[in-house]
């Protein structure tokens, strides 16, 4: 199934097509997490995918825990996933009026997360969080955001904020071209640190429109939420009255069908989805209570459009793959996901390496520090340059991890015991190896 790591894996073709990428796209991507830049080396370019396994150019396969970021919960090109694209692509790639694709998927939705009431689509989690704030402005009339450190909600220009320490801040912008002034009502705070966001709306509570968060962040690797965290949220955001913006455009159809709304029993007045609802294709979407939502163009005064939001192919990859998310199927994300977390921590101990796995079913990353992770500071403290070269040593050994040590990664039910198993026989050398350079 994969190169033994003592044959150097034949790489040719990747680096030559990823010359020519270069000089046509920056970096030779389309998202900048693709380029390797945090682990070191080229990427390699994926000719095919199946199931667990990432095909290469070059003919080398691996075993893909990236699973495109996690829309793949059911692997690469499941049958029925690629049946139903097939189908809806005869019928009409794009209509740009309403069809009855988006109506099944909007009740699948809404009845796994009763607390959308109603919802729009839109065709990818940067739109559909941009929106739910929109909506979450018009709604109170309020122009403050609050969002948490780690929390990555697309590159919007006002999320593009992050704080420079673990105290509460008022956000600056954290790319160029985003002027001060957007984010001057993006106010961060460290995820976990209820006391810090208490803190917050004690000063500017009544100018506070919402807090959009993560309830189980992914984007710093996984850092599930703290006891009482979420609640908390809930209660303060009430209490000034804010609306909570939960972005489940990872953790919907992921931690469980009612995401992690329904796995830590907090109901957010607005949800933002993506990912898996899109089952590789690219959709979003943002929901909540229907006299929330009833203020979205053109009901209401909160204009957003899409002209291809809906799109009847992406809708029927979405229809497909939720209709498979079965309870047996997160019960053997579990055990998979299990299986792997005492695998790593077994490795880890054998040898000798200071390690944390967070887990929240089939999301999970590696911490490569001594302490627990639970917030921003201590995710970033893992050794990242160890990470680096203990990804290269599983991908030359056929093993495909996240290219950044801040990344989750999703096992899908495509995997098997005996991928898993065979991921573990190779983390042990290539830990060594890793150790060792
Ligand atoms: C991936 C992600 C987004 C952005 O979604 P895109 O489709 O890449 O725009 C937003 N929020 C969260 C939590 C995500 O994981």
């Amino acid at each position: 199934m994969t190169a033994p790591a003592e044959v150097i894996m034949q790489l040719s073709r990747s680096k030559n097509l990823m010359k020519r990428a270069k000089r046509l796209m920056p970096a030779g991507v389309n998202s900048p997490v693709r380029a390797f830049q945090a682990v070191g080396g080229d990427p390699v370019f994926i000719a095919q995918a199946e199931g667990p396994i990432l095909t290469d150019v070059d003919g080398n396969s691996y075993v893909d825990y990236v699973s495109s970021w996690g829309p793949l919960i059911l692997g690469h090109c499941h049958p029925d996933v690629v049946r139903a694209v097939e189908e809806a692509a005869r019928k009409g790639l794009t209509y740009g009026a309403p069809h009855e694709g988006e109506l099944h998927l909007a009740d699948i939705i809404t009845k796994a997360m009763p607390w959308i009431e109603m919802l729009r689509f839109v065709n990818s989690g940067t739109e559909a969080a941009m929106s739910a704030i929109r909506l979450a402005r018009a709604a109170t009339g309020r122009t403050k955001i609050v969002k948490f450190e780690g929390n990555y909600h697309g590159h919007v220009d006002y999320l593009l904020a992050k704080a420079g320490s673990g105290v509460a801040t008022f956000g600056l912008p954290d790319s160029a071209g985003v002027p001060p002034g957007m984010t001057r009502d993006s106010m961060v705070a460290p995820f976990n640190h209820l006391d810090s966001v208490e803190g917050l709306f004690k000063e500017e509570g009544e100018r506070i429109a919402t807090v959009i968060v993560e309830p189980v962040a992914g984007n710093m690797g996984v850092v599930p939420p703290a006891e009482g965290f979420l609640t908390g949220l809930r209660e303060l955001t009430r209490r000034y009255g804010a609306l909570l913006i939960f972005d489940e455009v990872m953790t919907g159809f992921r931690v469980s069908r009612g995401g992690a709304a329904q796995l830590y029993d907090v109901q957010p007045d607005l949800v933002c989805l993506g990912k898996i609802i899109g089952g590789g294709l690219p959709v979003g979407a943002y929901g909540g209570r229907r006299e929330l939502m009833e203020l979205v163009a053109p009901l209401g005064p909160v204009y957003q459009a899409g002209t291809l939001s809906g799109n009847p192919v992406a809708m029927a990859a979405g229809l497909a793959t939720l209709g498979k998310l079965t309870a047996e199927l997160y019960a053997l994300l579990e055990i998979r996901g299990k299986a792997l977390e005492e695998g790593i921590l077994e490795a880890l101990r054998s040898c000798g390496v200071a390690g944390q796995v967070n887990r929240v079913g089939s999301m999970l990353s590696l911490f490569l520090c001594d302490k627990p992770v639970n917030d921003s500071q201590t995710a970033f403290s893992t050794d990242r340059a160890l990470y680096a070269r203990l990804f290269h040593a599983l991908l030359d050994r056929g093993i495909y991890l996240p290219p950044s040590a801040l990344e989750s990664w999703f096992i899908s039910a495509a995997h098997s015991e005996s991928h898993i198993e065979h991921t573990l026989q190779a983390l042990t050398p290539a830990l060594e190896e890793a150790l060792s350079q």
